[in-house]
């Protein structure tokens, strides 16, 4: 079955066909890094991480560049690191929020079984031309400004949305719906309120870099609209993100791509992912349910949250909740013991095609059940084909006994004591003390140890 993908420009699923097979190129808009990542975060991390494994498979290892930014100038950077570190000077204070931000995102991406992009560019090194002469953010300005599509106004240099008569088409918004003066008080310096900002005056305690329009600092979009044109070219596969990122940020980086490059789009296929909310709640700082990812991997490995996170459909939202985790956990456990230790990389088309329809991840965890069903009571192959389906998915990074140790550990549960137990058991059974035996497992079940008794041997679990 071929790729199709839904793409929110067009609003229909479409056969995915690429512009140049030998590089298929994707760019999804990455973290602002000023605060530790949420549940919400890890949404677009992992989906675009399944998109970028399935197309790798599709099309090659070699023949896929997928770019993910580092937001790492913004205003909230700025309060964050005045508020933390308000000895140092705000430069190195700000380099310091930055830099324990991204390496605590890069480890939760890891932790969650999300391979790292081919490129993660930070957006401070794209605002000034650069010596490889790779697209920058002042040079993108310049441009848009020549061409009639910006303006210098009250210190800012600003994108002039009524210059580009399509403006809008992405998130569905016009122009004229906007009554321009609507917002006087605020924007005045604007055309249009729609206007957004290019590159804005920075005071003395504010970073800056000396650009044609004083020292200043960019606009939010026009950091994407750079490290895109940079690693990807002018137009480029496939745009993703959250679905808050449509309006504006998606909106105006069309703008601003099209209009600097004279092309009539920015990318073929652009895909948002629905919110997470918890336990039926929006999730927010005020409602105290804010989850980091860096919390919930205190209690759970990442495969959980990985998983957990795939049984929605990317495009419908998500509600998050410890039940859910829980079955998560136990269905993980229980493929763990089943393929954990049995080789394969190369995943079946029982995986591959409900992925190929737009991401369909519940689909592809009913197809894994069926999998699992058949290597339980199959032969080698059918168990092979079950793990190279989980592996190719980014599960089973641990062996059998790594996660099992590591469930032990979260319990409190001495491995040691229980093995000694079971060999008891074992020569009791051995020598028919049916009565001794049976002791011997209620005093496991007790403990919160099930076992399990096969031709095989005995083995046991942890009963959650
Ligand atoms: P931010 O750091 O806020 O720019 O967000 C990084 C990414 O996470 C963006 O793609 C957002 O759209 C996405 N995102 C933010 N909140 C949520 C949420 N509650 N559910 C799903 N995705 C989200
Ligand atoms: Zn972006």
């Amino acid at each position: 079955m071929p790729l199709r993908l839904y793409d929110t420009l067009t609003r229909e699923k479409r056969p995915f066909s690429p512009i140049d097979s030998d590089n298929v190129r994707i760019y999804v808009c990455g973290p602002t890094v000023y605060d530790f990542a949420h549940i919400g975060n890890a949404r677009p991390v992992i989906v675009f991480d399944v998109l970028f494994r399935l197309l790798r498979h599709l099309y090659g290892e070699k023949h896929v560049t997928y770019v993910r930014n580092i937001t790492d100038v913004d205003d909230k950077i700025n309060d964050r690191a005045a508020r933390d570190f308000p000895g140092l000077p705000l430069n190195e204070a700000i380099r310091k929020v930055t830099e324990q931000t991204a390496a605590q995102f890069a480890s939760d991406a890891a932790a969650l079984g999300a391979l790292p992009p081919t490129f993660e560019p930070r957006a401070t090194d794209f605002v000034l031309p650069r010596a490889d002469g790779k697209a920058d953010m002042v040079t993108l300005i310049k441009q848009l400004i020549a061409h009639g599509h910006a303006y210098q106004a009250g210190g800012e240099v600003l994108f002039d949305t009524q210059s580009m008569p399509d403006y809008g088409a992405l998130s569905g918004r016009k122009l004229d719906e906007q009554r321009p003066g609507a917002r006087i008080a605020v924007d005045a310096h604007k055309k249009n309120p729609l206007d957004f900002v290019l590159w804005k005056r920075s005071s003395d305690d504010e970073p800056g870099w000396e650009s044609p329009w004083g020292r200043g600092r960019p606009g939010w979009h026009i950091e994407c609209s750079a490290m895109s044109a940079a690693f990807l070219g002018d137009v480029f596969d496939i745009h993703g993100g959250g679905i808050d990122l449509i309006f504006p940020h998606h909106e105006n980086e069309i703008a601003q791509s099209r209009c600097a490059h004279g092309t009539s789009a920015m990318a073929n296929y652009w895909m948002h992912n629905e919110f997470v909310q918890i336990e039926e709640a929006k999730m927010s700082k005020s409602l105290g349910n804010f989850v980091t990812i860096r919390d919930l991997l205190a209690d759970w490995p990442g495969e959980v949250l990985r998983l957990n996170m795939l049984k929605a459909h990317y495009r419908s939202p998500m509600d998050w909740t410890l039940k859910g985790l829980e079955e998560t956990a136990k269905t993980l456990d229980d493929w763990y013991s089943i393929a954990a230790d049995v080789k394969g990389e190369q995943p079946s088309v029982v995986v591959i095609e409900p992925l190929s329809d737009d991401l369909n991840t519940p689909q592809m965890i009913a197809a894994l059940h069926g999998l699992r069903n058949k290597a339980a009571t199959g032969n080698d192959r059918d168990r092979s084909e079950f793990a190279s389906a989980l592996r190719f998915l980014g599960f089973l990074s641990e062996s059998a006994a790594e996660w099992k140790e590591r469930k032990q550990q979260a319990s409190g549960i001495d491995a040691k004591r229980i093995d000694g137990l079971i060999s008891e058991r074992t020569a009791a059974r051995a020598r028919k003390d049916f009565k001794e035996s049976d002791r011997i497992r209620d005093q496991l079940a007790a403990m919160g140890v099930v076992i399990k008794d096969s031709k095989e041997g005995t083995t046991w679990e942890i009963a959650r």
